[in-house]
């Protein structure tokens, strides 16, 4: 048998490096902390689980389901040993060569009132409305930016609410000339165009420049105030707009998860930083997927062909392969032109707006530990107000943290994902010869 390839995440880039890997002649270890494989699009709908062809009987492909790589440790010159917990027993991976494809998660930007219940994260908003065919509210304004906002939009009318508008917050100017940078991806702008005509036939406005900078409500959210912004997404004075609501669903984009890259040793510059054949910066360490940029499902499956083809020991000469991931990255950047993040949404914030909910800092306590002469340094900052230190580790609000205070995210842990005690003490099994 060839060579051994572990893949840590089973959404389209897991799949791709998986069946690259098998294509070489390797042999597949394919994780996922979740039971099915497909990551967050097949996740956000099930019923669409018999569509792709998910071909996880291949020989030579061992499929751990609910598996989490929690670690790397490195003995030699080679790919890393992998922990993995799974069903409360511990492993330990020798492979080859490890392709990491953990993905993103979506992010929202904090706002005064963020945090009242009926404010939703738009993948959490899609995925009750695809997945259990539960509608978040009856009236809904979906707020943010990126092409994500109307996929969930669609969603959200399928499930019965009335979408008032849909507001991305770049102005027409800044997202057309970033759609408008050749090469065009046709199936991608066949998608949104068929979301826009659904989204005209029920009416649902989609205004540019524009988004909800305020949630109110007594317990729940009951109004949102939108405002026009600027190209850098400063409100413009007295375009201030009130609606009553009973649900707000956001999304400004999506965050990689960098936690595993970070401590399996690769290089990072906000996403993980690759070669030309998927390598990273660590021995024997590849990556692909929304981890190394964000462009959607095919772009990642793309990724993760060439990632495990190469991982597996096939040839580096496969110009389609290769075709297919730089069409993928071109789409990342049209993406980064069309959507980017305005600096100035901080302007948006008090005093009193909570930034990490999970230990409830707010942004005046960070401003004031910020200021202050004796603990200015971020990781300081960090420790005086703890935002970041809750159960999400600052998953959540990490990087809208690191931009208040002008410092890179923090991902460095030594246990990438939660474990217990009894877990960690836990001594290692050995995966028998039909598990592997
Ligand atoms: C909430 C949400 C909804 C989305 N909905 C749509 C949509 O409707 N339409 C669309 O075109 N795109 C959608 N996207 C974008 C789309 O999901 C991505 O483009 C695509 O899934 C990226 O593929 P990936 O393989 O890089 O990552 P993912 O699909 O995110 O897969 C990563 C996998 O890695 C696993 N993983 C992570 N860490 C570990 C670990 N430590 N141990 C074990 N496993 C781990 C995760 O469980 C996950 O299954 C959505 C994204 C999100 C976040």
């Amino acid at each position: 048998m060839g060579r051994h390839v572990v893949v840590v995440g089973a959404g389209p880039a897991g799949l791709g490096a998986a069946s690259g890997a098998l294509r070489a002649g390797a042999r597949v270890t394919l994780l996922d902390a979740a039971e099915r494989p497909g990551g967050q699009i097949h996740r956000t709908a099930p019923v669409e689980l018999g569509g792709p062809r998910l071909e996880l009987a291949w020989p030579g492909l061992a499929w751990w389901a609910e598996s989490s790589v929690w670690a790397f440790e490195r003995s030699g010159d080679g790919a890393p040993l992998v922990h993995v917990l799974r069903g409360g027993e511990r492993f330990a991976l020798e492979p080859d060569a490890l392709v990491l494809a953990p993905g993103a998660h979506d992010r929202v930007l904090p706002f005064p009132g963020w945090d009242l219940p009926g404010v939703y994260t738009a993948g959490a908003a899609q995925a009750l409305a695809k997945g259990e065919c539960l509608a978040v509210g009856e009236k809904v304004v979906v707020a943010g930016s990126g092409p994500f906002l109307l996929p969930v939009a669609a969603s959200l009318l399928e499930a019965g609410s009335r979408v008032v508008e849909v507001l991305e917050a770049n102005p027409a100017s800044t997202v057309l000339r970033g759609w408008g940078r050749p090469p065009w991806q046709v199936s991608k702008v066949g998608e949104l165009a068929g979301y826009a005509a659904l989204l005209a036939r029920h009416r649902v406005p989609v205004r540019m420049g524009r988004t909800v900078v305020e949630a109110r409500g007594d317990g729940r959210v009951e109004e949102v105030v939108t405002a026009r912004l600027r190209a850098d997404w400063s409100v413009v004075p007295g375009s201030e707009r009130s609606h009553a609501v009973d649900a707000v669903c956001v999304s400004h984009g999506f965050s990689p998860r960098l936690e595993l890259a970070v401590a399996a040793g690769c290089a990072v510059d906000g996403f993980v930083r690759v070669d030309g054949d998927q390598r990273t910066s660590a021995a024997g360490v590849f990556a692909a997927g929304e981890v190394t940029g964000i462009a959607g499902a095919p772009a990642a499956k793309a990724e993760g062909l060439l990632a495990g083809w190469i991982a597996g020991g096939g040839s580096p000469r496969v110009p389609a392969l290769r075709r297919r991931r730089d069409q993928g990255r071109a789409f990342a950047r049209r993406l980064a032109a069309a959507h980017p993040i305005g600096d100035a949404w901080k302007e948006w914030l008090r005093p009193g707006t909570v930034v990490c909910r999970c230990e409830e800092a707010t942004y005046g306590d960070l401003c004031r530990a910020a200021g202050d002469q004796a603990a200015n340094a971020p990781r300081a900052v960090r420790l005086a107000t703890r935002a970041g230190l809750g159960p999400c580790q600052g998953r959540v609000c990490g990087p809208t943290v690191a931009e208040i205070l002008g410092s890179p995210p923090a991902h460095h842990r030594p246990i990438a994902q939660p474990i217990r005690l009894g877990e960690l003490a836990a001594p290692v099994r050995e995966a028998t010869p039909d598990e592997r």
